[in-house]
This record gives C-alpha cells, structure tokens and sequence, in this order.
C-alpha cells in the first residue's frame, strides 16, 4: 500500500472515531484535529493537506523551522507547537508557528510576547494533570496568575487551555479535571474557549469532556521514527 493510501484510510478512521465520539456526547459544535506530524517528513504533511488537513502539530524549534524552510512561500499548513519550549527558543517559534500551545510560566509570556508579528500569536496555557510536575505545564495552583498575565499582554492572544492526560492514569478523570479548570477560566475570560486535549489513546474521552482540538499522532501516521 502506498503511504498516501495509507494516511488516507487511517486519516479516516480517526475522523469517524471523532464523529462517533461527538454523537455519543452529543456534540454540536465542532472539534478541530491537529495532526502531529513531528519525526514525520514534509512529504507526509504535503499527502495530508491533499487529504484536507489544514493544522498540524510540533514539538521541537529545530525540526519546525526546518520543515517552515521547505515549504517557505507556498502555501503551507497552520502550525501549533505543542512542544516543551525553552524560553530562548520561543522567538523562532512564535515567527513560524500560528498558535503555541504548551505556554506554562511567566518568562515564556514576555520571550513569546518581544516577537515582532502581524497579528497576536495565539496562545493556549498549558496545564499539568499529573501529581508531579515535569512534563510541563503549569501547576493547577498557578493557572489563574499565568492566564490573566497571558490576558494582559496585547500581543498574544489567550485562547483556552491545553493539556497531556497523566501516564498511566485514568484520561476520564483527568479530562474531567480539565474541564472544570477551563470553566474556571472561561468565567473571567471569555474568549478562552479552546481546549486542547486527546490524543491516538484517548480522544474519545477527550470529546466527551468538551476538547475542542485534538492532537493526534500515531493513529494517523503510524508509529514514530525513533529520535536520532
Ligand atoms: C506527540 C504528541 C501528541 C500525539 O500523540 P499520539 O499518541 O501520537 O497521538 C499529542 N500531544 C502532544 C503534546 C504530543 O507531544
């Protein structure tokens, strides 16, 4: 089978999947995928914007800006970096990506806020579910502070929360978690209304518990290329 048939038939299941899930939880309104692309090359991000896909998902500076390289000029996908991100890389992240998803401390609003853009870059705060910090995120504790400071500053624009559910642990009580945390914060900001959770394992729990965007990896692309 050919890796644009491939993409194409997992591509397609995981839309139903989506489908399903929304009937199931008997919702209206849309949910956004995000395909991950990270480890994957610009060939497979070129069959999946044939297939329709408008957004794709990565994780690392080095590897976005070289993919942005490639397809510098042309048309080209909308990028939302859900990665880990150190501060002094957030200027080159924010210059190629449209939204930033996984903003978790104060130092990455002023880093992501200094770069000179068009339009305000869109920002989701990311939250941390697990008992443990580590795997980013800001502490629940701590979300209330970060999300008005990310309010505050003109040029980004706050739209909602994203988060990992824990290792191991159950997703439905983490996205129910979630859910309550950004009704939280939708009562003082009502343009909040992004939530970005679910993944291959998990999405379904995650349409359930009112995700607005997934991002989904492995069901799409298959396993990834280990990193080098
Ligand atoms: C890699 C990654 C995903 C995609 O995970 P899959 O299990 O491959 O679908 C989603 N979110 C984040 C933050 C990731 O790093």
């Amino acid at each position: 089978m050919s890796r644009a048939q491939e993409l194409r038939d997992n591509l397609a299941r995981v839309l139903q999947r989506i489908d399903e899930a929304r009937s199931a939880g008997e919702r209206a309104d849309p949910v956004s995928l995000i395909v991950v692309t990270k480890r994957f090359p610009v060939s497979d991000i070129t069959i999946l914007r044939e297939l329709g896909v408008t957004d794709i998902g990565e994780n690392k500076e080095q590897e976005l800006r070289a993919k942005a390289a490639e397809w510098d000029g042309e048309a080209h996908p909308r990028v939302h970096f859900i990665g880990q991100l150190q501060s002094n890389k957030a200027a080159a992240v924010a210059r190629v990506a449209d939204v930033v998803h996984s903003l978790d401390r104060s130092k990455l609003v002023r880093a992501l806020a200094r770069v000179d853009r068009v339009d305000p870059l869109e920002v989701l705060v990311q939250v941390c579910l697990d008992a443990e910090p580590g795997r980013g995120g800001v502490a629940p504790a701590g979300l209330d502070d970060l999300v008005d400071e990310v309010a505050a500053e003109p040029a980004l624009r706050l739209r909602g929360l994203m988060a990992v559910a824990p290792l191991g642990g159950d997703p439905e009580v983490a996205f129910a978690r979630l859910a309550d945390l950004h009704a939280g914060v939708l009562e003082r900001h009502t343009g909040a209304t992004w939530l970005s959770a679910g993944m291959s394992g998990d999405l379904e729990a995650a349409v359930r518990h009112g995700a607005t965007h997934l991002r989904v990896g492995t069901a799409i692309l298959g396993s990834r290329p280990s990193l080098g």
